[in-house]
């Protein structure tokens, strides 16, 4: 991974909080950096292989000049989001939006917000016995591809498993997905509880039926450990319904406490 870095873009726009702002417009400069993998890029010498910095300026110059924001903060994360959908070679960005003739009453350079974004790996596991268990996996699916919070949506084979926790119930439906998402972790959670809730999943029983349960598996190398949130998933080396499809799709991926792969730790549960 390299990065590329632009400094003192002036584009002039409408963003701020008060009247004249928004009537009058003033200057505005970007500083950011570019993070890309740009090890092809570096062989080949070719400018297909490179991300163009150019047109990454024009887009940034075109998107702060269209929409108009109160906040530099909102406008930076926009912005951002929106440079990473429309250049999908890039990683990530860092992003500095300034303000140096913002309406402070008294003598200053400059005022500036920060943001950074890049794409995260996950991995969910996602589950139904409910109703029609594979079009609530279908559908879960379809809406995570629409979401412009994520891209690269890889699905393993779905896999009829025994109902775990010891509640009498429905066979479920399993399997997993690899995403690479924007949301940092609470946010990927509530989303996926939101899908949850479209569906129709109500908590009655714990480890009881549901028509639709995703569950963070993995994200990227992290370790959480909040009230609301564990990752990785604290049940996933017991579980072969979490770990089978999984194993479709990352087996080298290792587990970042218990030190070892998808393969190692589903061999282990065969044993
Ligand atoms: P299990 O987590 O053992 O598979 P479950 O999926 O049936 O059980 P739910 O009722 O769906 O449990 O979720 C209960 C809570 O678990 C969620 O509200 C969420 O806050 C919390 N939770 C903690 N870690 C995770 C995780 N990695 N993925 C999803 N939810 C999690
Ligand atoms: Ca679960
Ligand atoms: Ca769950």
């Amino acid at each position: 991974m390299g990065f590329i870095t632009i400094t003192g873009l002036k584009i002039f726009a409408h963003h701020g909080v008060l009247e004249e702002e928004k009537r009058n417009g003033q200057d505005f400069y970007v500083n950011a950096k570019l993070y890309y993998d740009m090890e092809k890029a570096t062989k080949t010498d070719e400018v297909t292989d490179a991300v163009h910095y150019g047109e990454v300026c024009q887009f940034m110059t075109g998107f702060l000049q269209e929409n108009t924001y109160k906040l530099l903060e909102r406008a930076v994360a926009e912005t951002m989001k929106a440079v990473l959908i429309a250049f999908p070679m890039l990683e990530g960005i860092d992003m500095e939006l300034c303000k140096p003739h913002a309406p402070i009453p008294l003598p200053f350079e400059n005022v500036s917000v920060t943001g950074s974004l890049r794409w995260h790996k996950a991995y969910l596991a996602i589950g139904s016995n409910m109703g029609e268990k594979e079009k609530y996996l279908e559908d879960a699916v379809q809406t995570l591809r629409k979401d412009t919070d994520f891209r690269a949506v890889r699905t393993s084979s779905w896999m009829v498993t025994e109902p775990y926790g010891g509640v009498e119930q429905d066979d479920f439906l399993n399997g997993a997905m690899e995403v690479q998402t924007l949301l940092a972790p609470h946010a990927l959670l509530d989303r996926l509880h939101e899908i949850e809730a479209r569906a129709g999943r109500e908590r009655l029983v714990h480890w009881g039926p549901r028509t639709l349960d995703l569950d963070i598996i993995f994200y990227d190398e992290e370790m959480i450990n909040e009230t609301d949130l564990i990752v990785p998933h604290m049940d996933m080396a017991n579980r072969r319904f979490v770990l089978q499809p999984l194993c479709e799709l990352a087996p080298a991926y290792l587990h970042p406490i218990l030190n070892k792969t998808v393969k190692q730790m589903l061999d282990e549960l065969a044993e």
